[in-house]
């Protein structure tokens, strides 16, 4: 068996390891995760902040020091909801997330995304992608699911997920559900 196929599954853009550890994140070839990484950027981040005295420059700031802010914001977010999935995490192998703090995760983690590529784009400072994905990635049935695992994902999600506030069922579980569309009609 390969070790992503014991990972707990969300959607196809987001599983992780049984004990929260690790989290691919990604639809196709996803990126591999690890919660230190975050830890680590949350420190390099309030570095970048002390150097150049961000908090004081307010609204003097510029659109790449704007991102480093939001940066930082967000990935202590990610960190505080990554501690409470580890905290979480009872080890079970091979199922799918049950809790909604998986679904705020993932939500955060596509925030995140879209903000390394607002800083990439504005190439004021050097800055590499950690949500990038991998090339030739794994093709186990997590990192590439078929489309039969997909229903069954879906399927999972709506039922145990059908609680959540509508916006952010929509914008986890959105596009899922129109991927899956084409194979229901
Ligand atoms: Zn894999």
């Amino acid at each position: 068996m390969h070790e992503h196929e014991t990972f707990w599954k969300l959607v196809p853009r987001y599983s992780r390891s049984p004990h929260g550890v690790v989290i691919l994140y990604g639809a196709k070839n996803p990126a591999v995760l690890h919660c230190t990484t975050f830890e680590d950027m949350e420190k390099q981040l309030v570095r970048m902040i002390e150097i150049y005295n961000l908090k004081r420059a307010g609204l003097k700031c510029s659109r790449g020091q704007m991102l480093i802010l939001l940066l930082h914001a967000q990935v202590q977010h990610i960190n505080f909801l990554w501690r409470t999935v580890i905290a979480q995490s009872r080890g079970v192998v091979g199922g799918y997330c049950t809790s909604a703090i998986d679904v705020h995760l993932c939500d955060a983690l596509d925030t995140f995304s879209a903000l390394e590529d607002a800083m990439v784009d504005s190439k004021e400072f050097a800055y590499s992608r950690s949500t990038g994905f991998q090339d030739g990635g794994c093709t186990c049935r997590t990192c590439a699911p078929d489309s039969e695992e997909l229903v069954r994902m879906w399927l999972f999600g709506a039922v145990n997920y059908a609680y959540l506030p509508r916006p952010l069922f929509k914008r986890v579980f959105g596009d899922f559900s129109e991927a899956l569309a084409p194979t229901r009609s």
